[in-house]
């Protein structure tokens, strides 16, 4: 904190919040700097801050724009696309004192701050008998604001949909410190254009999220599990076909390959590849109908030749528990992860892109995939070599050619974790310059001085970052508590 501007801007910012919620010190600001992505700037933010109301976020807003530094808002920073990285010298905004959470069971709406934690939420509607659906495996951490600003997705989304078809409206503080709301409490509302749908997905861009109208759903009383042990990727793959196939709509299906067993094997003490050999589908059912659609899924899966297996209520949780959580950090190996995602038609041929991929570069693979919407995680994994210091090439060229083969089968680069500031070297494959010019101008429009998220995926510089950044982050959603928290990314 030491140029004239940076002090002028905390000056301003004092003036409306408590200087315990006003972070300066480098040790202070130091875990703020990366999301789970873990690639900071080189410079750290010249202030932390963090409102508990409306009205300091609207002054935070103000003075970020008075004195023309940029702000990026931060939830618990569990992305992994690095969009929320602080900017130099800028402004990170935490919503961590904005987390009121209230459920109003005859509108089967909640109603929340944006550092509400998405558990939290799920868990204050389940005791009105009600549930909120969108789960990614972060949910422990993140927060309904990131939720919302990365369109998040989970393991229940192949029933009931991703985050942005759970939100009714939102509140958002603009750059220039005015607030808007958008949406509406009803079900229904068709009024105006969609500008609640906008904001969702838009990676703090447009605007920052101070409140959120969400849609509850019942709660299923009832859940169902079932496990395919699969010989090969190919038939893990042939397993969601089959199951995406038999005219019943799971609420989870989610592909583990023998990498991911293994890797969890050895972090959670299972025996996973012992007992299911090369592959793991998870497949579960929930509400009124789920022991018929369970045992019509075991009965389609049979009758295609698959090992399919029911699981008790205990042992189901275990496996959906694992899944989420169960796996460890790849430390004897250069790791890289992706988020593409293609049409559920072309999930078989894209698992045998990857394979074909990884066999080419010499790498290995550990997979995960929300397998019932088309969306992977594959993990590409080059063993460290005594004395590399850098990832080698092949790594870089072996994820570039696993996004476009996702491109080539009609996919997206982000199935759900956004683009950040470490996708953008593909962008402008999937959305051509075009679009890229329309989507900056409607971002002009709501940040005419461009101040949000300066270094997103609508940066000017978009189409210079190169692809291979992201080689240095983590396996994609590693799903380990301590290096979270080492990267100061979760509370310990
Ligand atoms: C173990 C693990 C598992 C994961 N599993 C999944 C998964 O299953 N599905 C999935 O989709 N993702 C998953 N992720 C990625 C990540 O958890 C999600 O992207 C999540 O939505 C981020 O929430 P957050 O609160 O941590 O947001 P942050 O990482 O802090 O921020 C993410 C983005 O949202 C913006 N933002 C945050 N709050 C606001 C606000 N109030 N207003 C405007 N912009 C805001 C930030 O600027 C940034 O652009 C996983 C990550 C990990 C580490």
């Amino acid at each position: 904190m030491t140029t004239p501007r940076a002090s002028a801007l905390v000056t301003d910012i004092l003036a409306a919040l408590a200087s315990d919620d006003v972070l300066t010190t480098p040790e202070d600001v130091a875990p703020y700097r990366s999301d789970a992505a873990g690639v900071p700037t080189e410079r750290p933010p010249a202030v932390v801050v963090i409102p508990r109301t409306v009205e300091q976020v609207q002054a935070v807003a103000r003075a970020a724009t008075r004195h023309r530094v940029p702000l990026v808002v931060r939830g618990t920073g569990t992305g992994l696309s690095g969009a929320a990285t602080a900017p130099a010298d800028g402004i990170v905004l935490s919503t961590a004192g904005l987390a009121s959470i209230e459920i109003h069971p005859g509108d089967q709406v909640a109603v929340v701050g944006p550092g509400a934690v998405t558990d939290h939420v799920d868990a204050a509607a389940r005791e009105h008998g009600l549930m909120y659906a969108p789960d990614p495996a972060s949910s422990r951490w993140s927060t309904i604001g990131g939720n919302i600003s990365t369109n998040a997705g989970g393991l229940r989304c192949v029933k009931y949909g991703v985050t942005r078809d759970a939100v009714l409206a939102l509140d958002v503080v603009l750059a220039d410190g005015r607030l808007l709301r958008t949406g509406h409490r009803s079900v229904k509302g068709v009024t105006g254009l969609d500008l609640t749908a906008l904001v969702v997905g838009s990676e703090g861009t447009l605007g920052i999220v101070v409140g959120a109208t969400l849609r509850l759903v019942p709660a299923p009383a009832r859940v169902r599990t079932l496990v395919v042990s699969t010989r090969s990727l190919a038939e893990s793959g042939r397993a969601v076909d089959v199951v995406t196939g038999s005219g019943v709509r799971p609420s989870c299906v989610e592909l583990l390959d023998r990498g991911t067993l293994e890797n969890i094997d050895g972090h959670s003490g299972t025996d996973l590849v012992a007992r299911h050999g090369n592959g793991l589908v998870l497949v579960r059912t929930d509400g009124p109908g789920a022991d018929v659609e369970i045992e019509t899924l075991a009965a389609a899966l049979d009758a295609a030749g698959l090992r399919a297996e029911l699981l008790d209520t205990a042992e189901g949780e275990r496996y959906h528990e694992l899944r989420r959580t169960g796996r460890g950090p790849v430390t004897d190996s250069w790791a890289a992860g992706e988020d593409v995602a293609v049409p559920r038609s072309q999930l078989v041929a894209m698992l045998a892109e990857i394979e074909a991929i990884a066999a080419r570069h010499d790498l290995e693979v550990q997979a995960v995939a929300h397998a019932g919407d088309g969306n992977l995680h594959p993990g590409l994994l080059a063993r460290r070599r005594d004395g590399e210091t850098r990832p080698p090439a092949r790594l870089e060229v072996a994820l570039d050619e696993l996004v476009r083969a996702a491109l080539a089968l009609g996919g997206t680069i982000s199935g759900e974790h956004g683009i950040g500031t470490l996708k953008r070297g593909w962008l402008a494959d999937e959305l051509g310059a075009e679009q890229i010019a329309l989507q900056r101008a409607v971002k002009a429009v709501f940040d005419p001085l461009g101040l949000l998220a300066p270094d997103s995926f609508l940066a000017d510089a978009a189409a210079a970052v190169p692809t291979g950044s992201i080689v240095n982050g983590p396996l994609t959603e590693a799903g380990e508590d301590e290096a979270l928290v080492a990267a100061g990314t979760v509370p310990a």
